[in-house]
């Protein structure tokens, strides 16, 4: 390891295990690999569409009409002082109750479609009925989808899976919570335990399937899963013009994304600075134990770093984000389009796990109340001139609209989340 590397002053808070703030100095270009393009993003909005109505009819959920969407929530007061503070509460979207319903599920959602076709059930573009017969539940009954996972991914392409009676093998690291293997475990899904970390869990199950056959879902490297998630960027960007607000010069949107190996924070950042071009200010979260981005940007130079070269154990109760190492994919995508990366202590995600509960009665898992425990950590670091090489201040960027991204934390039974309370 380059010892140079680390001299960047935002890691040496970070290998004391402090909160640390990493913000871009400069302009860069894009990274080496083949860039996604608007072709690919419109297709991802077009295919959950097509799927609403076989989504609805398989998870009957109250009124859901089969779209994959959240609400953008007001919030009773600000954790700091901005222009506007709003919530994109994507701990409530439909069957997985985490933002992997756009990603990991769409993921998903390709491949069954494509096995479909295969079979001459469906067509290219066409509607999407026909996965809903005996034929299709018959064609799924003899595949496998395989995905390595800290808890999250594994549960929702489980959840998923089942429902379209396909066969699941989900391969769960050490980090991995009980009640979401048991859920699985009582759907029918295949839960292989690994007393080893997410990356070594990858590996294994990646290994798997290699020697198994079935479909590997690769969270580290598949294309379709980070095109899936920028879809949360047209969204949103629907969700403000709603309400009136315009994004631009004067009045910047900063979003703040919690973040694993990158692929959920990185298609939004795609997808939200395609819409808003240098006008967005993506700022990714991370646990100060799993700072993969983090290590990756200040230490690496947009290169996957592990978080244990940094000292750094990959050790906490963010079990969304308990990752070692970033998505290389991932960095080669966005890596040039992050503006911060915030680093934080576990407590102060737990703070707002009992805060966002008692204020406005979201049920959040500390992954996704990291959103709002970066704010004030990222504000009083902006410090004074233009920023991320743009013509942006500090006062700008504080005026402006921010938005807390809550990732996961709709499922938790009660009494996972009572323990957190207490
Ligand atoms: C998966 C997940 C994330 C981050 O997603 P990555 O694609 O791993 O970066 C954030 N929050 C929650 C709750 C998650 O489950």
């Amino acid at each position: 390891m380059n010892a140079l590397h680390f001299s960047h002053p935002a890691m040496s808070a970070l290998v004391q295990n402090k909160a640390s703030v990493w913000l871009r100095e400069a302009c860069h270009a894009a990274g080496k690999a083949q860039q996604v393009t608007e072709t690919e993003a419109t297709g991802a909005r077009q295919r959950f569409e097509r799927f609403a109505p076989v989504l609805a009819s398989l998870f009957q959920e109250d009124g859901w009409d089969g779209r994959v969407r959240s609400p953008l929530l007001d919030y009773p007061s600000s954790p700091a002082d901005v222009g506007t503070f709003l919530i994109k509460a994507d701990h409530t979207l439909p069957m997985t109750g985490s933002i992997k319903a756009r990603g990991g599920v769409y993921e998903l959602l390709c491949h069954l479609e494509m096995l479909a076709r295969d079979a001459g059930l469906v067509e290219e573009h066409g509607p999407l009925d026909a996965l809903l017969t005996e034929e299709a539940r018959a064609l799924y009954a003899g595949r496998r989808v395989i995905v390595a996972s800290t808890g999250n991914l594994g549960f929702s392409i489980g959840l998923v899976a089942r429902a379209f009676g396909m066969q699941a093998e989900i391969h769960m690291s050490h980090d991995a919570k009980s009640w979401k293997k048991n859920r699985l475990r009582r759907i029918g899904a295949a839960v292989v335990e690994h007393a080893c970390d997410y990356e070594q869990a990858v590996g294994r199950a990646r290994s798997a399937a290699k020697g198994a056959g079935g479909y590997f879902i690769d969270d580290e490297r598949s294309r379709d899963l980070f095109v899936g998630y920028t879809t949360a960027a047209w969204e949103l960007r629907n969700q403000l013009a709603a309400r009136g607000i315009e994004i631009g010069p004067e009045r910047p949107l900063t979003v703040y994304l919690p973040c694993g190996v990158g692929g959920a924070p990185g298609g939004v950042t795609w997808g939200l600075r395609f819409l808003f071009g240098p006008h967005v200010i993506p700022v990714f979260v991370e646990p100060i134990a799993s700072a993969c981005v983090f290590v990756a940007m200040a230490a690496g130079g947009g290169a996957a770093l592990s978080v244990y070269d940094a000292g750094l154990d990959n050790d906490t109760i963010a079990d969304g984000l308990a990752v070692p190492k970033a998505s290389q994919l991932v960095l080669d995508l966005i890596g040039h389009d992050i503006d911060a990366v915030v680093a934080l202590p576990d407590e102060e995600m737990l703070s707002w796990v009992r805060c966002a509960w008692k204020e406005a009665g979201l049920r959040l898992e500390p992954s996704a109340a990291s959103s709002f425990a970066a704010i004030s950590y990222f504000l009083a670091n902006l410090g004074d001139g233009f920023l991320f090489g743009r013509d942006l201040t500090a006062d700008h960027v504080r005026r402006g609209v921010h938005v807390a991204w809550t990732t996961g934390g709709a499922l938790l039974p009660d009494a996972e989340f009572e323990r957190l309370l207490a």
